[in-house]
């Protein structure tokens, strides 16, 4: 990567007056805006995100968090606020927020063009739902944003060359399994098991014309709160989790991760036991279950990401008023 680009980013007050970076914040507003009408129109309740918390999302592959002192504890910034959103589903049914949130990820994450330190995610969560209407959601989402945004941003979108189409629903599905199986036809072979690495899942995306969504990932990959799916007739595949990712098409890579959570108790613990999590951390989350917390499923869907997505961008730190990249010490 140029040292050029990082030096411009150190640079914020001069490029943020182009023409170009003004033309991207117009669209993200209008992303942002259409998000929130849609959400509020299938009676979502937004509420305000938590910025700090003595606990927040371990499952960032790879990535930091930030802990610092507070009044003699340790706190976190929060790096997504998952923990945060199944608390709500005592509360209200239907909730979302724009959710601020702080990952140190690793310093070759610079090469995916698609990772930021800072960045915010359109949070949701709905109580007694499952994965699959939370795809459904998810897709109608999505072609609602892209349909807007292409009528009102015309002109924008045309400067950006950007040619959009709103995509086909139902979009195309495939298991992690099967991922993986169209991955070693690419000659990139992933262990059953682990994440699917960056490098694959540019070039899965790259092969897309339109979004697709990859479900039922490895217990072993994802964080102690998705749910498994249960196999009381012994048909189904053990360890395999009710959750989902959706990958932008083009090369543009992962936009949505979400599924069905873990409510009860005891399988959290076993599930953070597997895991080797520090269980004494998370008090009141395992208070909050051992008192009871409603099934709920949902997703987050990254809001610079998917402007870059809507806008052709070639690199993630160009979606951000303020870019905040690994590594680089900008304002
Ligand atoms: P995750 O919980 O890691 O799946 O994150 C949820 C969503 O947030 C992802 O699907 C992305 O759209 C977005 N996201 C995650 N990490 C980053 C990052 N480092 N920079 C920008 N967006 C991110
Ligand atoms: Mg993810």
């Amino acid at each position: 990567m140029s040292s050029d680009v990082f030096e411009s980013l150190k640079k914020r007050y001069l490029t943020l007056r182009k023409k170009e970076v003004i033309r991207v914040l117009k669209v993200q507003d209008a992303i942002v805006s259409e998000i929130r009408d849609f959400l509020k129109g299938e009676c979502f309740v937004e509420i305000l995100a938590p910025i700090i918390g003595p606990v927040t999302d371990p499952g960032i592959r790879g990535a930091k968090q930030i802990s610092f002192d507070y009044y003699g504890a340790r706190f976190k910034v929060m790096s997504s606020m998952i923990l945060y959103k199944q608390v709500m589903m005592t509360s209200l049914p239907k909730i979302f927020a724009l959710s601020p949130n702080i990952r140190l990820e690793p310093l070759e994450t610079v090469k995916t063009r698609r990772h930021l330190t800072e960045f915010r995610q359109i949070d949701l969560e709905v109580a007694h739902a499952t994965y699959k209407d939370m795809m459904e959601l998810g897709e109608r989402m999505l072609c609602h944003i892209i349909t807007k945004v292409k009528h009102r941003c015309s002109k924008e979108l045309e400067e950006q060359k950007r040619v959009l189409k709103v995509p086909q629903k139902p979009f195309k599905k495939y298991t992690y399994k099967e991922a993986l199986e169209i991955l070693k036809n690419l000659g990139i072979n992933v262990n059953f098991g682990l994440e699917i690495p960056w490098e694959a899942e540019e070039a899965l995306s790259k092969i897309h014309k339109e979004p697709f969504w990859i479900t039922d990932f490895p217990v072993e990959a994802r964080g102690f709160y998705y749910m498994e799916h249960e196999d009381n007739l012994g048909i189904l595949d053990l360890g395999i989790l009710k959750d989902f990712d959706l990958i932008y098409p083009e090369g543009f890579g992962e936009a949505v991760s979400g599924g069905e959570r873990e409510y009860r108790y005891n399988k959290i613990v076993e599930r953070m036991r597997a895991s080797e999590e520090n269980i004494s951390e998370y008090g009141w989350y395992l208070d909050m279950l051992k008192a009871g917390v409603p099934p709920s499923a949902g997703f987050g869907i990254g809001v610079e990401r998917l402007t870059r997505f809507i806008c052709g961008l070639e690199n993630i730190w160009d979606a951000v008023p303020f870019p905040k990249v690994a590594g680089v010490l900008s304002s």
